[in-house]
C-alpha cells in the first residue's frame, strides 16, 4: 500500500514533536506549541487566554480550574502560559485580586447573617409573650 500524507498533521514523532489533546478545546496540538499546565494537562496560549477571559472575570477565585481534572491553575500560571502582555498581565492580576476580595467579603457577609439569625432566635426565646399569649386565649 502506498500513500502520502502531509507531515504537518500526522507525524507525531519527528523532532520529538508529540501530539497531545488540548484540555480546553479538545483539539490535537503539538507539545512544542502548547504548555503543560501544573496539573499535567496541555493547552495552547490562545485557547487558554480565551478561557481565562471568559471565566476569570466575575468569578470568586483568584485562578481557574482545569476543565478536565479540576485542579487549580494560579493566576501566575495563567499569566505565563497565556503569554500575556504587560497590560494584560496587570489587568488580570487585578481581576484575580478582586475575585479574592469579593470572595472574602461574601464570606464575612454570610457570617454576619448567621450571627444576626442567631441573635434573632435568642431574642424570640427570651420573649415570653408567645407562650402566655396562647394560654390567655384558652380562658373563656
Ligand atoms: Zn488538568
Amino acid at each position: 500500500m502506498k500513500y502520502h500524507i502531509d507531515d504537518d498533521e500526522c507525524d507525531d514523532n519527528e523532532d520529538g514533536d508529540d501530539i497531545k489533546t488540548d484540555v480546553i478545546s479538545n483539539k490535537l496540538i503539538k507539545t512544542t506549541k502548547g504548555n503543560k499546565m501544573s496539573c499535567g494537562h496541555f493547552t495552547v496560549p490562545d485557547t487558554l487566554f480565551d478561557y481565562t477571559k471568559v471565566n476569570l472575570q466575575g468569578s470568586l477565585h483568584p485562578g481557574l480550574n482545569c476543565p478536565v481534572c479540576g485542579r487549580s491553575w494560579s493566576i501566575y500560571e495563567l499569566v505565563v502560559y497565556c503569554n500575556m502582555s504587560e497590560d494584560e498581565k496587570n489587568f488580570f492580576l487585578r481581576v484575580a485580586l478582586l475575585n479574592e476580595r469579593n470572595a472574602r467579603e461574601l464570606q464575612s457577609h454570610e457570617q454576619i447573617d448567621r450571627i444576626d439569625a442567631l441573635y434573632v432566635q435568642e431574642e424570640d426565646a427570651e420573649n415570653p409573650e408567645d407562650a402566655s399569649g396562647q394560654g390567655a386565649t384558652l380562658i373563656p
